[in-house]
């Protein structure tokens, strides 16, 4: 039985159709876990969707509205890059249930899991990039509304930048003419990353993503490390490495949230980095191995991950897990 427990329902499969989104990800998960006896059925807890009060601590009241009656415009709906429908609608709702029920986890066990979520495209007013509520957000303020902690930080290794995190938690507001980083896209292998530094509040924000890449703005989180093009697994441990240790240095979090997106894999659709499947795991490690020796829990979500073979996209989510118990139980 595993130190710790995994939240997951059948019900988070997305109904969207064919994508390249693959929803059965996380079924296939599920039963990758409990086939390879990494998991058993006793480590399963099955979520109950958020409340629409939960989901408010975050998001608008028209936003809400709009998904509730389904009355989106077509250019929101466009924008999600997901079709809508009330089914999808209580998905998300399920997701974002799961990561308040997996920080509670976290919060008793030192490691919660969410065998689905991390949809960090979400912004309070509307939805981007496959996310259509932000769960990990809602997670982190009911956890605050509830009084369990006062700070959080997010460590965000999905391949795209966290936009609607750094947004939610910056309170920076949305451009209104061009796009600031529209011009910035030049970057040759040879240029480091550029590591920014901005701002926290009660929540710290940290993004690890490849600079040419979805999305376009990229508004600030705490600290931003914009990777270039096809950067290896070395290099990107060495400047996960870094950006943990100057977050923490900065800010003592009671729960970090870790986004472990599996789409930094070389092999996936949407990303632009060269990281292998066991760069991947050590990068779960890292974030576990330093969350530990602070004792600082962690909630995990999924995030993407659009491997060419889905079942590469599992065995990197299967390996968050095999990391966790590895680090928990050393
Ligand atoms: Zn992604």
């Amino acid at each position: 039985m595993l130190p710790f427990k995994l939240v997951y329902s059948d019900d988070y499969y997305l109904p969207i159709g064919a994508h390249v989104f693959p929803a059965e990800k996380y079924q296939r998960i599920h039963d990758r876990l409990l086939e390879t006896g990494a998991a058993e059925a006793a480590d399963f807890v099955t979520p109950e969707p958020a409340s629409d009060q939960d989901v408010l601590l975050v998001h608008t009241p028209q936003y809400i509205n709009k998904l509730k009656t389904g009355t989106l415009s077509a250019r929101e709906e466009l924008e999600m890059e997901i079709p809508y429908s009330p089914e999808l609608v209580r998905a998300f709702w399920l997701a974002a249930g799961g990561s308040i029920l997996a920080a509670d986890y976290a919060l008793q066990n030192r490691i919660g899991f969410n065998i689905g979520g991390g949809f960090h495209h979400a912004f309070p007013d509307h939805g981007e990039g496959f996310c259509m509520i932000h769960d990990v957000a809602v997670a982190i303020r009911r956890m605050q509304h509830d009084g369990k902690i006062t700070r959080a930080m997010t460590v965000d290794c999905d391949v795209h930048q966290g936009n609607g995190t750094a947004v939610i938690f910056g309170g920076v507001r949305m451009p209104t003419g061009p796009l600031p980083s529209t011009s910035t896209s030049t970057v040759g292998l040879s240029k480091p990353s550029r590591a920014r530094n901005v701002h926290a509040s009660d929540v710290f924000t940290i993004s690890l993503h490849q600079e040419n890449n979805y999305p376009m703005w990229k508004p600030p989180s705490s600290i931003d490390v914009d990777l270039p093009d096809e950067i290896g697994d070395e290099d990107y441990l060495a400047w996960l490495d870094n950006a943990l240790s100057s977050g923490l240095r900065q800010f003592e979090p009671e729960l970090i949230c870790y986004v472990a997106g599996a789409d930094p894999y070389r092999e996936d659709q949407l990303g632009g980095l060269s990281l292998t499947i066991e760069g991947l795991k050590r990068r779960d490690q890292l974030v576990f191995r330093v969350a530990r020796a602070r004792n600082i829990p962690v909630m995990v979500t999924f995030a993407g991950g659009y491997a060419q073979k889905v079942e590469d996209t599992v065995t990197i989510h299967c390996n968050t897990v095999i990391a966790a118990r590895e680090i928990l139980t050393a």
